[in-house]
């Protein structure tokens, strides 16, 4: 399991931004599969951060989000990213292509729309529309 897969969708698009804009003060290797590293937080004091890519879940941050719990935050991602820069590409790329795909479904959608409006008569039309103009004004309201 990688510790991406073990992440949340907030937290790994936040560490790509954060592997983005460079916030990896410093890191080393300490083992096979361990890192450690400072990152800049929103502290004035950077985070010490260690990753475990064999056991994801050993990962440490002494941020006050993930200190003493087992969850992998941002900056345990930054590190991640920028350790393996291959992995940042990857992730990147999944996200253009699901971009892509929801693009894609958003215009099949539409001219589902299309179509079906395209089939109604002249009376269904005008029913369809009274009943939308109504919903969306009720939706205005209850915002
Ligand atoms: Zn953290």
């Amino acid at each position: 399991m990688s510790l991406l897969s073990i992440a949340s969708n907030a937290s790994a698009w936040r560490g790509y931004e954060y592997y983005e804009e460079k916030k990896i003060l410093s890191w080393k290797q300490t083992g096979p599969y361990e890192f450690e590293g400072e990152v800049a937080g929103s502290d004035k004091k950077p985070y010490h951060v260690t990753i475990d890519t064999e056991h994801p879940k050993k990962s440490t941050c002494d941020c006050p989000h993930a200190e003493g719990k087992r969850i992998i935050c941002k900056h345990k991602v930054a590190l991640f990213f920028t350790v393996f820069p291959k992995e940042a590409d990857a992730y990147m790329a999944e996200i253009e292509e699901y971009e892509r795909e929801e693009e894609k479904r958003e215009q099949e959608h539409y001219e589902q729309i299309v179509k079906y409006v395209k089939r109604l008569s002249k009376e269904e039309l005008r029913v369809a529309l009274i009943n939308a103009l109504v919903e969306a004004e009720e939706r205005d309201r209850l915002r």
